[in-house]
C-alpha cells in the first residue's frame, strides 16, 4: 500500500461519518445513495436516502412504482432527471437483469444516469473491484497534494487526475481507499479554509509547503448563467386551478408546475397585462385579478428564475382556457402532485 493510501485510510477510520449507505454492501442501496449525493449535499440527501430505501426497499419495488410516486418523494431535492433516470434504470435491473445489480463496470456504466464516477463508486463499494472514484473533491485534493495546476475542468485535467487517482488506488483495498479518498476530500481538505494545520498529509503535500492552498485546484471556464423571468398563473374557478405537466427538455421534466408565460425580461403589471401572450391566454372580460406575488428568485447552476405569481379569479370554467397539456384539479390537491422547489415556496407562503 502507497503512503498516500496508507494515510488517508487511517485517517477516514476515525474520521468518518457513520452514514447509513456505508453500513451495506447492497448495490441497489449504494446506487441510489450515489444518484442522491450526485449533486446533493449529505444533510440534505440523508432523509429522502431513508425515504426510498424504506418505500422502495428493492430494485423491483423502485421498477414496479408509479413514476409520479416517484417524482413526489424526490420533490424538493432538485435535478430531477436522477429521479427519471432512477426509475427507468431499476426497470432495466428488474427485467433485464432479473433484479440482480450488475456487477461489472462496464455494465453499470452502460446504466442511465450513471457517469464513470457512479460506476467506479457502485464496483468498488458493492463488488471490491478496483476502479478509483474520481469528482471534484478528489481532483481537487489530488491537484493540492501533488501540486498540480492542469485545470480540474479541462479534459486534459480529467485524463491526468483519472489517471493519478488509478495509479494511487489501492487495488487490493478498493472500497476502503475510494470510501477514503471522498471523504477526505470532503471533509478535510474543502474548498475553502482545509484543515491543513491537523492534516496528514501536510508533510506531502505541495500546495501547503509552497502556499499554494488557495490557488489550486485551477479551473478553466467560468459557468455561464441565464436569467428567465416566470409569470405563473394560478388560476381559480369555484376552488378549481390549473396545472401542468412539465414536458420537453427544459428544467423539472415530468413535475407539475402552474400555467406559465415566460417573458423576455421582468414585465410590470400593466406590460404584462398588456401583452399579447397574456391576451391570447384569456379574453378581457372572463378573470379579475385577486393578487400579483412578489418575484421569487430561484437558483439554478445554469439559471436564475425570477418568478411572479398572478393569482386570477375566473367567470368560465378553467377547461376552457387552459390548453391541451393542463389539467384541473381542486386547489387542495395541489400538495398530492410533485412540484418543483420553487412552486413548493410560493404554496408554502400563501
Ligand atoms: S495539507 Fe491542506 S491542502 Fe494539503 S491535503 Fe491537507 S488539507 Fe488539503
Amino acid at each position: 500500500m502507497n503512503l498516500f493510501s496508507k494515510k488517508i485510510i487511517s485517517w477516514f477510520h476515525t474520521n468518518k461519518r457513520d452514514l447509513p449507505w456505508r453500513n451495506t454492501k447492497d448495490a441497489y442501496l449504494i446506487w441510489l445513495s450515489e444518484i442522491i449525493l450526485q449533486q446533493t449535499r449529505v444533510d440534505q440527501g440523508m432523509s429522502y436516502y431513508l425515504k426510498f430505501a424504506k418505500t422502495f426497499p428493492t430494485v423491483k419495488h423502485l421498477a414496479k412504482a408509479d413514476n409520479d410516486e416517484v417524482m413526489k418523494l424526490w420533490q424538493g431535492l432538485g435535478y430531477y432527471s436522477r429521479a427519471r433516470n432512477l426509475h427507468t434504470t431499476s426497470k432495466i435491473i428488474s427485467q433485464k437483469y432479473k433484479g440482480k445489480f450488475p456487477s461489472e463496470y462496464s455494465e453499470i456504466l452502460a446504466l442511465k444516469g450513471v457517469g464513470e464516477y457512479t460506476a467506479a463508486a457502485i464496483a468498488s463499494f458493492a463488488f471490491d473491484k478496483p476502479h478509483a472514484v474520481v469528482d471534484g473533491n478528489v481532483f481537487r485534493l489530488l491537484s493540492r497534494v501533488f501540486g498540480i495546476e492542469t485545470p480540474i475542468d479541462s479534459s486534459q485535467g480529467k485524463k491526468e487526475f483519472t489517471s493519478l487517482a488509478n495509479e494511487l488506488l489501492d487495488k487490493k483495498n478498493a472500497a476502503a481507499h475510494n470510501q477514503a479518498i471522498m471523504e477526505f476530500g470532503a471533509m478535510q481538505c474543502k474548498p475553502v479554509s482545509p484543515y491543513c494545520g491537523v492534516c496528514p498529509l501536510n508533510t506531502m503535500c505541495v500546495a501547503y509547503e509552497k502556499k499554494l492552498v488557495s490557488v489550486l485546484p485551477v479551473k478553466e471556464k467560468k459557468t455561464k448563467v441565464r436569467n428567465r423571468y416566470f409569470n405563473y398563473v394560478v388560476l381559480n374557478y369555484k376552488g378549481t386551478t390549473a396545472i401542468n405537466k412539465r414536458t420537453g427538455k427544459d428544467i423539472w421534466t415530468n413535475l407539475y408546475d402552474f400555467p406559465l408565460i415566460e417573458t423576455k425580461k421582468e414585465f410590470s403589471e400593466e406590460e404584462f397585462l398588456g401583452s399579447k401572450e397574456w391576451k391570447s391566454f384569456i379574453e378581457k372580460n372572463k378573470y379579475s385579478i385577486k393578487s400579483v406575488s412578489k418575484v421569487y428568485k430561484h437558483i439554478l447552476s445554469h439559471q436564475k428564475i425570477y418568478a411572479r405569481f398572478w393569482e386570477i379569479v375566473c367567470t368560465i370554467p378553467l377547461e376552457k382556457i387552459i390548453g391541451d397539456t393542463a389539467i384541473v384539479i381542486k386547489q387542495k390537491d395541489i400538495h398530492q402532485y410533485a412540484v418543483p422547489r420553487l412552486i413548493e415556496n410560493y404554496l408554502e407562503g400563501k
